[in-house]
């Protein structure tokens, strides 16, 4: 006999299945959830059901965007355009973008190369990538990938994608701890690692 009627059971799993969900944890959320007023469940299930359906990314450099058009930092003019820092995702731009010493533009990737769990250069925005540096003059790019394993495969490609180009590679300077995460680095070691950043020959 289920412990739950289905349909709790069901929502579980979906909050199971969210990055660093416990099933403990994920029926604290729907005990929580059942207390509500049906009203603020209605918006919430919105809010969802319409993550699909709206353009929040930017179509250049795939950071959050209000509308279908370029994101904020795209569309500064103030931004150096000859520079693109290329992060695994939003969060890591944003971490980034909070240190306040990073002026150029930036590239999300969508995740790193992971064959095991087949994720390849056709799932990241790896050509949209390559195609930005051919309409625009692009003198550097910064490979501000985490540095695991899945992160150096990362880095060897994007190294071989552009080495007939004359565009400088970069890496961040090696005071990142092996295996961490951009996103948890403080903004004073990920500033200085930037700054101190090495080009990668
Ligand atoms: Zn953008």
């Amino acid at each position: 006999m289920p412990r739950y009627p289905e349909k709790i059971e069901n929502l579980i799993n979906s909050f199971c299945s969210l990055p660093g969900i416990g099933r403990k944890t994920a029926e604290r959320f729907v005990y929580f959830l059942l207390k509500q007023p049906k009203v603020s469940l209605i918006n919430f299930a919105k809010d969802l059901t319409e993550l699909h359906d709206h353009h929040f990314f930017c179509p250049d450099c795939y950071n959050f965007s209000e509308n279908e058009g370029p994101c904020a930092i795209c569309s500064n003019s103030t931004r150096d355009r000859s520079t693109i820092c290329v992060v695994e995702d939003i969060q890591d731009l944003l971490s980034i973008e909070n240190t306040g010493i990073f002026h150029g533009l930036y590239h999300v990737l969508g995740g790193k190369l992971d064959p095991i769990e087949n994720v390849f250069a056709e799932d990241l925005t790896v050509s949209k990538l390559k195609d930005r540096t051919q309409k625009e003059t692009v003198a550097e790019i910064i490979l501000a990938i985490s540095p695991d394993i899945q992160g150096e495969a990362t880095i060897i490609y994007l190294r071989k994608l552009f080495q007939d180009s004359n565009i400088k590679i970069t890496l961040l300077a090696r005071g990142l701890p092996m295996g961490s995460d951009i996103e948890y680095t403080d903004e004073v070691t990920l500033g200085n690692a930037l700054r101190g950043r090495q080009e990668l020959k």
